[in-house]
């Protein structure tokens, strides 16, 4: 099996490390991800600018391929000039925080994911609930138990996986739950702070505003109760209820 890995916390994170190392028991793996830190680029693209890639080592050992761009620039790039061939799997992450909920949308993280799936390369992103993760180990073990899952079952066209995980030791995890994407989103506004120049400057800060009336079946409310919560997701983005409704309409 080959799998390529991505992610958008950028090349030099522990996240990647950890997610490489897990899957090279199963797998040769293949690491080209963005230089920087790419979070919550969401799907974007480099288009209007050239895009660098520069192989990266550490220490003396040749880690992966470091792109000059987005989680998703280092999915086509990975495929289409690196590898040159498609990779039975693309995995994403490990993300430092989650992306459940509405973070789904912003993430960067599932976004590699997704282009995969619009590549029709099976899927799927990983990331760990919390910013400053202490241990991705059980993470990684959640990420090789699904590529061995994926690779033997396969996934429907156009469909990746979403899979947050708790920031939990091993032993208090609950156990792992396909759910649905939460509504719960940010309540979000820019602080205005003054930069030493005495010039304004402003910071994007936030809370959750917990969706009322969801439980663990959502991913969201999964997570927080101590579940590894796996959710289907898809790129076709159309409203099929209002496409019933509206399609007999007479314009
Ligand atoms: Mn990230």
């Amino acid at each position: 099996m080959k799998i390529l890995v991505v992610n958008d916390d950028g090349i030099h994170s522990r996240g990647i490390a950890s997610l490489a190392k897990a899957l090279e028991e199963i797998a040769e793996v293949f690491v080209v991800a963005p230089l920087t830190e790419q979070s919550a680029v969401g799907h974007s693209i480099t288009m209007k600018i050239p895009l660098r890639v520069h192989r990266y080592y550490k220490g003396d050992e040749f880690f992966g391929y470091a792109v000059e761009g987005t989680p998703a620039d280092c999915v086509k790039m990975g495929i289409r000039n690196i590898l040159k061939y498609n990779p039975d799997l693309v995995v994403s992450g490990i993300n430092n925080g989650s992306n459940a909920a509405i973070n789904l949308i912003y993430s960067g993280t599932v976004s590699a994911a997704r282009e995969a799936a619009i590549m029709n390369i099976p899927s799927f992103a990983v990331s760990v609930d919390s910013h400053n993760v202490d241990d991705f180990t059980y993470a990684g073990k959640v990420a090789k138990k699904f590529a061995e899952l994926v690779a033997k079952e396969g996934l429907p066209k156009g469909t990746l996986l979403n899979i947050n995980v708790p920031d939990l030791p091993e032993s208090e995890i609950k156990g792992i739950k396909v759910t649905r994407q939460s509504m719960t989103r940010w309540d979000d506004s820019y602080e205005e702070r003054i930069d030493p120049y005495g010039r304004k400057y402003y910071w994007l800060q936030g809370t959750m505003q917990e969706e009322e009336g969801e439980d663990s079946s959502y991913d969201y409310f999964a997570v927080k109760e101590g579940y590894v919560s796996v959710t289907p997701v898809h790129f076709d983005l159309t409203d099929f209820g209002a496409y019933e409704k509206y399609k007999n309409w007479n314009f």
